[in-house]
Formats: C-alpha cells, sequence, structure tokens
C-alpha cells in the first residue's frame, strides 16, 4: 500500500508524517491515527503473528476475555494474571506466562476454570477470536486517548460490542437504532455517476473521460474523508438539522471509519451507504479542503494533470454543487434515466466504481 497514497485521510488531520517509529496500542498514537496506511499494516502484522503463538499461549490470551466456569454463582468476565510481569516489554509475548492452575486476580478461580469453553474450539475460530482481542485492544485504547465525547462514546459502545462479541464466541453485527446500510437511496455514489451522465453524457470521448475520472476521484476522495465531529460541525452550522448530522455521523464511525482499523466489522464504502443527506452536509467543507490541497500540490504534477485538477475539477465540483443542493436535481431521483437526446455506448453507463487505492493517475499525482 505504500506510495500509493493520495493523503486525503490526512487532509483534516493536522498532524503527518514523520513518526515511522510509532506502535498501535502504544501511548503516544492517536485514534485518528490508527486508520493510515503504515498503523494498518502494523495491526495486520500482529494479527499474523498472534495467529503464529502456540495454543497453550492463545488459550491464555483469550482467558483474559472469558468469563469464568468454575460455578454457576461467579460473574468474572476475564482472568486476571496475579503475577502480571513488571517489565512486560521484556518478556516474549508468544510464550505462556501462566499456568492453567494460576488463580484469578479477580475471582481466584484457575486459568483453567475461564478457558474450559475452548477446548474442543478449531484453531481457525480461536485465531479469529484473537483477531477480535487486538481490536478490542485497539478500540480500548480510542476510548482512552479520543478527546471528542461523542466520538468516545461510538469507540465505547463498539469496544464493549466486540468484547460482548469474544465472549459469546459471536460474530459481531452493529445493532440498535441506527438502522442499516444502506441508509439511503440512491447513493452518492449512484447519483455521482447519474450527474455525470445528465451533465456530460453528450461530450465525445476524451473530454467524457476526465469528467468520468474526476467524478471516480471525487468518490474516492469522499470514501477516505473524515467526516467532522458534531461539535466542529455546530461551530459553522447554519440551520442544520445537528441531530441528523450526529445521527449520520455515528453512522458513519461504526459501519466506515472504525472496521478501516478493526476488521472484526464489516466495512461499508460511505459513497456506497450515504446520500444526499449525508453529502450535502460534508459537500462545502471538502470542496474547499479539496481545491485547497490541489492548489498546494500543484507544482509536484505534471502539467496535463494540473489543467485537469486545477481547471476542470473546480468547475466539476460547481456543477455537482448546484445538483447536490437544488432542489429539483433529477440525479436524485430513484428511477433516473439517460436522457433520451442521448445515445451512449454501454461503457457509460456502468456503475462508477470509485477509484481503487492503487493504479489511478489522477489520484496519484497528488502524492
Ligand atoms: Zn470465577
Ligand atoms: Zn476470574
Amino acid at each position: 500500500m505504500a506510495g500509493q497514497g493520495v493523503g486525503f485521510s490526512e487532509l483534516s488531520s493536522s498532524s503527518n508524517g514523520s513518526d515511522n517509529t510509532k506502535r498501535p496500542g502504544t501511548p503516544q498514537i492517536t485514534p485518528s491515527e490508527l486508520s493510515r496506511p503504515v498503523n494498518l499494516q502494523r495491526i495486520a502484522q500482529r494479527k499474523a503473528q498472534i495467529k503464529t503463538y502456540p495454543v497453550r499461549k492463545k488459550l491464555e490470551k483469550l482467558g483474559v476475555y472469558s468469563s469464568c466456569k468454575a460455578e454457576e454463582s461467579c460473574k468474572c468476565n476475564g482472568w486476571k494474571n496475579p503475577n502480571p510481569p513488571p517489565t512486560p516489554s521484556r518478556v516474549d509475548l508468544s510464550q505462556p506466562l501462566a499456568n492453567l492452575t494460576d488463580p484469578c486476580r479477580s475471582c481466584s478461580h484457575t486459568l483453567g476454570a475461564h478457558i474450559s469453553h475452548l477446548h474442543d474450539i478449531p484453531e481457525d475460530e480461536l485465531n479469529r477470536l484473537l483477531c477480535m482481542v487486538i481490536d478490542v485492544e485497539n478500540l480500548f485504547m480510542c476510548v482512552h486517548k479520543e478527546e471528542d465525547a461523542d466520538t468516545k462514546q461510538v469507540y465505547f459502545y463498539l469496544f464493549r460490542l466486540l468484547r460482548k462479541g469474544i465472549l459469546q464466541m459471536a460474530t459481531v453485527t452493529v445493532e440498535g437504532p441506527l438502522g442499516t446500510p444502506p441508509f439511503e437511496k440512491p447513493s452518492i455514489g449512484k447519483a455521482v455517476l447519474n450527474f455525470v451522465l445528465y451533465k456530460f453524457g453528450h461530450l465525445p470521448q476524451r473530454e467524457w473521460q476526465i469528467m468520468h475520472d474526476l467524478a471516480k476521484m471525487f468518490l474516492h476522495c469522499l470514501n477516505h474523508w473524515k467526516l467532522e465531529t458534531p461539535t466542529q460541525k455546530k461551530l459553522h452550522s447554519q440551520g442544520e438539522d445537528l441531530a441528523a448530522y450526529k445521527q449520520n455521523y455515528t453512522r458513519w464511525l461504526c459501519y466506515c471509519q472504525v472496521p478501516v482499523f478493526c476488521d472484526s466489522l464489516k466495512r461499508h464504502d460511505p459513497t456506497a451507504v450515504f446520500g444526499r443527506v449525508l453529502l450535502r452536509s460534508v459537500f462545502s467543507v471538502m470542496r474547499r479542503q479539496l481545491l485547497e490541497k490541489f492548489r498546494a500540490e500543484k507544482d509536484k504534477m505534471p502539467p496535463d494533470k494540473r489543467t485537469i485538477v486545477l481547471t476542470h475539477f473546480p468547475r466539476f465540483l460547481s456543477m455537482l454543487e448546484e445538483e447536490v443542493y437544488g432542489d429539483n436535481s433529477p440525479i436524485w431521483d430513484d428511477d433516473f434515466t439517460v436522457p433520451q437526446s442521448l445515445s451512449l455506448g454501454a461503457s457509460r453507463i456502468t456503475p462508477l466504481t470509485p477509484l481503487s487505492e492503487r493504479g489511478d493517475s489522477l489520484v496519484a499525482t497528488a502524492r
């Protein structure tokens, strides 16, 4: 993944680069940094590594997140090591630190009594649970480091959800009043394709291709966009429905943003599950920051890309803005059809896939 980053995901965060020595789970890292490629890679490495541990060690690790089965009345929900190593950084984490007969610091029952349910479990399932443990540890860090109260609350909810998932050896799904994706129809992805057909469908192939690429770039940016917290939003909101924004922000955290670094949760692309309401709430800020970023980076781009990004893209965004905020735009019609006057090749009406992480010339430019 290294080297193709656009850095869009970092746009709204003030800290950039230079700290390649940090590890997830260490105190210096902040929750918003967890989704950066270098940290995602470390999380993936930890998950790969933990799968190579001896089974005894895996069971010990899971025991910390497993309820005690010694007697019905014991409510202990995780074995606590009575002799935690004084300098954890010095011990070999891949080796067992405890015996099955070691008593729990909390309930005094043995480690064995906390993991008795795991003995006949296939190793694949143990591995899945261990990956959830790593996600739980990262969420634990997020809960403690996050300063925004709304975001902290969501981290805590997800932390408890995954912890319960490990206890019950279940797969986790976010439930409750948030609803399930897709949250709006048509999706932003569909509406932006409609927009390109509606406004540029008549153009010759070469110009059409430019607009089509800009649309893909726009969707890519949106999929990597960090939404403002409801508190930040409130500071410059003009008569917007803040309760609705907060609900979408919570959905975005649970279904899009946290699953980036927490793959026990299913990830959805924002452009596939959100629609006009979300786009309206982020468009102005996003447009301004994107254009600022491109202007700042213009000297690093080859001349032809510079024209596309500095001339065509602002115009593209202005035209899109009208359709986003306008009351009667057809691009949001559920049954949008290509205008009759256009005879389009099939290639123009296939769904727009946002740029993948690699291989797109426009986005690579903005590195
Ligand atoms: Zn117990
Ligand atoms: Zn216990």
